[in-house]
């Protein structure tokens, strides 16, 4: 199964060998969606894992150990019909296919579901009518 987290690192942990350490402990393939993490300094990682559901809760367990700090749930993507134009730009750079520029009806399609919230789609969009909508 795949699970997507945000994984912030203090200080201390942002030379961790994550994603080898995923790789080699738990069999767990991590694709970075996206990453600012600066030599020295805090930093913050999307990621995409893809493994055993046990593999994924054992691995958590040991990234909290760690003293990272991991975001489950941090939300979902929103499109406002209102102020999309259909201009198809957020569908090119989405990495999963949710967002998909559909050419018959020259309309922008959102597909929830296959949406992994790693929020690349959100500077993307010209009038701001891409919005993550968080959790409480
Ligand atoms: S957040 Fe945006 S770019 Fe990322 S998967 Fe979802 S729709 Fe695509
Ligand atoms: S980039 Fe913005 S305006 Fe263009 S299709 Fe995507 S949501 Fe709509």
């Amino acid at each position: 199964m795949k699970r997507r987290l945000t994984v912030h690192f203090p200080r201390e942990s942002v030379h961790l060998p994550i994603t080898y350490r995923l790789a080699v402990d738990f069999d767990i393939a991590a694709k970075i969606l996206r990453a600012q993490i600066a030599p020295n300094q805090s930093g913050t990682m999307v990621v995409e894992l893809s493994g055993d559901i046990d593999e994924l809760d054992a691995a958590e367990l040991w990234m909290e150990r760690q003293g990272l700090r991991l975001d489950r749930v941090p939300g979902e993507i929103r499109i406002d019909p209102e102020h999309c134009i259909d201009c198809g730009i957020c569908a090119s750079i989405c990495p999963s296919g949710a967002l998909r520029f559909e050419s018959a009806s020259q309309r922008l399609r959102f597909d929830a579901p296959r949406c992994l919230v790693c929020e690349q789609c959100i500077p993307s969009c010209p009038l701001e009518a891409i919005s993550l909508v968080l959790e409480s």
